[in-house]
């Protein structure tokens, strides 16, 4: 149909195109802004530990997924035959949906539909009309949906992971659906998300996890020197610091001693371990509590939060206002912070790098210049109620309906982007866009701005807008182009 299609239209629509777009190509070390925020007004920045200072190699994913499969051997009396299931990396995509009572994990999009196509029963595909005969259609009604914080509970029976740490989650859950279907074993979907997910938080606090990452840390943590680097820019500019992690005190003290330095509490105004988030962020009971190096709590009274020392469980109210915090999660970390307390957020999503990598290849470029010409084709062209121009405009449809797959499958073959649901933008991405001011990579992202910079979120128009500026040329372009060809015939 393409060649058909320039052929009618007598110009080359996509060739047009491509240089506008190609020239806009994305730097994966900017700082995205769903909302304007100056650094000017920030006094002091928090940061969560895991995957927001400390980054982590694929190892610990592996890591993760091996003791929880133990565990669910062992402690579960699962089949020992699970074994054989080792972690596949790329399975899952973060902020997908699992239906618990169906055993189901599926993308869902920002209107609350299921993106067919990436709806998993262990690890394989369900059928467009599986999936539309179980759910009466693709839409998952409200009072199904997961809780504020992504939680399944009490008739809510989609939980959604936000979590990087989920991906093994996610990935182990498939598995052992796919193990008891192969071998067609009767077993209940509920039981089983309920033993992974124990078997995964056991995995956190009964500590084999936390053990292992320290005994061989080079092997686990990466990206050290830049997280180093953008302390210690802030440190130099009088910034006051702080961390909350849910993480204990040797596995951060390891961690940190690793990235910085021995002296890493030298930067940091408060440093609070086993916060407990979001519960944290919420409940004004909890008093500090302060813990000693060797991670023993005391009991005395805290009145003021004192440079240098390590403090558990408390809350926020004490930090004040005029402050960012970072965090990779988006519920646990921002979410609280920005309705309730107004404090500024920056998500960290480092799955942002390999996107946009993604994004700004010439393939990928082609086939979104190729989808925005051919959308606008058909929008234009569907008024035309003749045999033959409604012909042309079907197979239009059908060419659109057809690059849905690849512009997921060029992100992950599974579940595509974590952004988009072919069109609209995900569930995950809704949130994003809610509960973060600023979006980036990692946190050396910052070492790019200086400490006065202003983020201005783009002002895309809304649908009843007219578009303005160079970012609508592409889709602007498409259109015109399509419009005098109407008008020439
Ligand atoms: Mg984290």
């Amino acid at each position: 149909m393409k060649g058909n299609c320039r052929i009618i239209a007598g110009v080359s629509f996509v060739s047009d195109l491509i240089p506008a777009v190609a020239s806009n190509s994305v730097d994966s070390d900017t700082i995205f802004a769903n909302n304007e925020m100056s650094l000017r007004d920030i006094e002091i920045y928090g940061f969560d530990y895991d995957y927001t200072l400390a980054f982590y190699s694929s190892h610990l994913h592996t890591l993760i997924f091996n003791i929880a499969r133990e565990i669910l051997i062992s402690n579960h009396r699962y089949p020992e035959d699970l074994r054989k299931y080792e972690y596949i990396p790329n399975f899952a995509v973060r902020g997908l949906h699992y239906d618990v009572q169906k055993g189901l994990l599926m993308k869902i999009d920002a209107f609350h539909y299921i993106q067919l196509g990436t709806v998993y029963r262990g690890l394989h595909p369900v059928s467009d009309d599986e999936v539309i005969a179980l759910y009466e259609g693709s839409h998952v009604p409200l009072e199904i949906m997961s809780d504020f914080y992504g939680k399944s509970s009490q008739g809510h029976t989609m939980k959604q992971f936000m979590d990087i740490f989920s991906l093994p989650e996610m990935t182990l859950l498939s598995c052992v659906n796919d193990f008891f279907m192969t071998h067609n074993i009767d077993y209940e979907p509920v039981h089983l998300y309920k033993d992974v997910k124990e078997a995964i938080r056991d995995v956190h606090i009964k500590g084999a996890m936390y053990r292992t990452v320290e005994a061989d840390i080079e092997k686990y943590i990466c990206y050290g020197e830049q997280s180093h680097a953008v302390l210690k820019k802030l440190s130099e500019l009088g910034k006051k610091m702080f961390l909350i992690t849910n993480s204990p005190f040797d596995f951060v003290d390891k961690g940190m001693t690793y990235i910085v330095g021995k002296d890493w509490r030298d930067l940091f105004d408060v440093v609070i371990v086993h916060a407990d988030k979001p519960g944290f962020f919420n409940d004004r009971r909890k008093p500090f509590r302060r813990v000693t190096d060797k991670g023993t709590l005391l009991w005395d009274r805290i009145h003021r939060l004192e440079k240098g020392k390590i403090y558990k469980q408390v809350n926020y109210h004490n930090i004040g206002s005029k402050v960012l915090y970072f965090g990779d999660h988006i519920y646990s970390d921002l979410a609280d912070l920005t309705l309730k307390h107004g404090w500024r957020t920056g998500a960290i999503i480092p799955e942002l790098r390999e996107e946009i990598k993604i994004m700004n290849t010439e393939q990928y470029i082609h086939m979104m210049a190729w989808l925005q010409a051919l959308t606008g084709l058909i929008e234009q062209m569907q008024v035309h109620r003749d045999p033959v121009s409604q012909a042309v405009v079907e197979e239009w449809i059908r060419e659109r309906e057809a690059m849905r797959s690849q512009t997921k499958d060029i992100f992950n073959s599974q579940f595509g982007s974590l952004f988009r649901t072919y069109h609209n933008p995900t569930y995950f991405s809704r949130r994003l866009s809610r509960f973060a001011d600023i979006y980036m990579a990692s946190i050396s992202c910052l070492l790019n701005y200086d400490l006065q910079h202003t983020f201005f979120p783009r002002r895309t128009p809304l649908q009843h807008e007219s578009p303005f500026g160079p970012e609508h040329s592409p889709a602007g372009g498409a259109v015109s182009l399509q419009l005098d060809w109407t008008h020439s015939n």
